[in-house]
C-alpha cells in the first residue's frame, strides 16, 4: 500500500481575533512542514509529531511550552502525551513544571516503556534523569499570559480558557500513524488541575488500525466523552474523518456541554479538521501536495 506522508497540525480551538490569525496559521504551517521534513530524512510519523509540537511549544503564541497559560497561583504547569498508532506505546506528563519541550519528555517516557504517565515533581525528576534541563521559573510565562492571567483573577468576563493549545497528527510512508498535544491548560486553573491533552483516550490517541487524534477545548468535557478515542473508533467504524469530527464534537457540546476542536486522520491519509469553537488555526501538509492552513 502506497501513502501519502501527512501531516496535520492544530494551534487550539478558541477565538483568535482576524487580524492574529495569519501569524498563527503560518506557525501551523511551518511546524507541519517541520514534521514532513522529519519523516523525509527517515523518521517517523512519532518523529514528525514531535518534531511539529515541539515547534509550537517554542513559538510563543500558542499555549504551550513557551507562552503557557498559569495557574491561579501564576505558576506554569504543563500537560503533553502522544501515542505511536504502530506499537501502540504511549508517554504522558502532566502538571510539569517549567521545562522548553514537554513533548520531548512525553517521548522519553514513551521510549523508555517502563510507565506511561509521571506527574508533578515526579515527572520533573524523569525529565532531569534523562537529561533535559528545567527552563528558569520564568523562561516560560510571556506578557501576554501574564495579562490573560491578571484578567482572569479580576474576573472581568474573561474567559478561563487560554486558547493556543498545540497538536499534531501524522501518517508516514510505512502506513504508521501518530499523535501528540500538549498545552499549559486553562487559565487560573487549580494547582494541579489536569485537563485531556495529557490523557491518552481523551486529548491524544493513535492506533494504525483505527486513526490518529488530538483534541483541543474544554478539557473536562473531552476528559469525560473521551473524545480522542471516539473520535478514531468512528473512522474504524465506516465515518470519513470529517463526519467523525463533526458528530464526536456535536456529542461532547450536546452530552457534555464542552466546546472543543479536533484533528483526525484516517489510516490511508484521510484528514478530519472540525471545531464547535469560533476558530481554530490549522495546517494540513501532504508530501508533494503542498500545505493548506485554516482557522
Ligand atoms: N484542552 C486543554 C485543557 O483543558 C485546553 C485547550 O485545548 O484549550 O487543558
Amino acid at each position: 500500500m502506497s501513502v501519502t506522508p501527512t501531516v496535520v497540525v492544530h494551534g487550539g480551538a478558541g477565538f483568535v481575533a482576524p487580524e492574529r490569525r495569519p501569524e498563527r496559521e503560518r506557525a501551523c504551517a511551518a511546524a507541519a512542514r517541520m514534521g514532513l521534513e522529519a519523516m523525509r530524512e527517515g523518521g517517523s510519523a512519532l518523529d514528525a509529531v514531535t518534531t511539529a509540537v515541539a515547534a509550537l511549544e517554542d513559538d510563543p503564541l500558542f499555549n504551550a511550552g513557551h507562552g503557557a497559560a498559569l495557574t491561579y497561583d501564576g505558576e506554569v504547569e504543563l500537560d503533553a502525551s502522544l501515542m505511536d498508532g504502530g506499537s501502540l506505546r504511549s508517554g504522558a506528563v502532566a502538571a510539569l513544571p517549567p521545562f522548553d519541550h514537554p513533548i520531548r519528555i512525553a517521548r522519553a517516557v514513551l521510549e523508555e516503556g517502563e510507565h506511561v504517565f509521571y506527574v508533578a515533581h515526579g515527572a520533573a525528576r524523569f525529565a532531569w534523569d534523562h537529561g533535559f534541563a528545567p527552563a528558569a521559573p520564568d523562561a516560560l510565562v510571556t506578557e501576554g499570559a501574564r495579562a490573560r492571567l491578571a484578567a482572569a483573577l479580576r474576573d472581568d468576563g474573561a474567559k478561563p480558557w487560554a486558547g493556543g493549545t498545540v497538536g499534531a497528527v501524522a501518517l508516514d510512508a510505512s502506513g504508521h500513524l501518530a499523535a501528540a498535544t500538549s498545552t499549559g491548560g486553562t487559565v487560573a486553573k487549580r494547582a494541579g488541575r489536569v485537563g485531556d491533552s495529557p490523557v491518552i483516550g481523551a486529548g491524544t490517541y493513535a492506533d494504525d488500525k483505527l486513526g490518529a487524534c488530538s483534541v483541543t477545548g474544554d478539557g473536562e468535557a473531552a476528559l469525560r466523552q473521551l473524545t480522542a478515542l471516539l473520535a478514531c473508533l468512528a473512522v474504524a467504524g465506516g465515518e470519513l474523518p470529517e463526519d467523525a469530527a463533526k458528530r464526536v464534537l456535536e456529542a461532547l457540546e450536546r452530552e457534555f456541554g464542552g466546546l472543543a476542536g479536533l484533528i483526525l486522520l484516517g489510516p490511508k491519509g484521510e484528514v478530519g479538521v472540525g471545531f464547535r469553537t469560533q476558530t481554530m488555526s490549522h495546517a494540513i501538509a501532504r508530501e508533494g501536495k503542498g500545505i493548506t492552513t485554516g482557522h
